[in-house]
């Protein structure tokens, strides 16, 4: 693949109007290939893997992982969209350590995809694997196709919003989500997103 790949480039190279000879671009070609390569590394990762849950003991409040960075590429565009991801959830028995939400996360993003997919394979991947009384996926992003081209309107952010099980039955407990990841995303505010 990646041999096609940099094949690819010096083709597009060459269809913008570059030479993609020039002593800048000689290596542009196996650059972007290894960048592909590791950008889209998520094809070949089983989200099912990550799932070593452990006991809650008796711990049946909400679990709330916020701010967990994420890039992604746009399948529309194959530009960038990028930004925050917050997850809840209400366990039933059993739970999943933290870094491992970060580690599903990177898994899905680095696929092409559209924010709305992104934040609902999320949500049904923790709800069945984990098996939750209720998941909640919060996802904030800022789409480099939208800031580049078109009516570039930089400052503008999607939200998309996934819940089951008793986050659709209970009011409360989104407010309740809201209020954790507004309060911890004020604390990180000065990172821009
Ligand atoms: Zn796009």
């Amino acid at each position: 693949m990646t041999a096609r790949i940099e094949d690819i480039t010096r083709q597009l190279l060459s269809e913008i109007g570059e030479n993609p000879n020039r002593e800048g671009l000689l290596e542009t070609p196996r650059r972007v290939a290894k960048m592909y390569a590791e950008l889209l590394d998520g094809y070949n990762l089983d989200p099912k893997s990550i799932f070593k849950c452990f006991k809650s003991d008796d711990y049946d409040g909400m679990v709330v992982v916020s701010n967990i960075d994420f890039y992604s590429l746009c399948e529309h565009h194959l530009l960038p969209f990028y930004g925050k991801i917050h997850i809840g959830y209400i366990p039933d028995k059993k739970v999943l350590g933290l870094s491992k939400f970060a580690r599903l996360v990177g898994i899905f993003s680095h696929r092409l995809q559209l924010q709305e997919r992104l934040t609902k394979q999320i949500a049904e991947t923790i709800q069945k694997n984990l098996r939750t009384k209720g998941v909640i996926v919060y996802c904030k992003a800022k789409h480099l196709c939208m800031s580049m081209r078109g009516v570039k309107n930089g400052s503008s952010q999607m939200r998309t919003l996934i819940k089951t099980g008793v986050f659709n039955k209970d009011k409360s407990l989104v407010m309740q989500f809201m209020h954790q990841v507004d309060t911890s995303s004020e604390a990180k505010s000065h990172e821009g997103i």
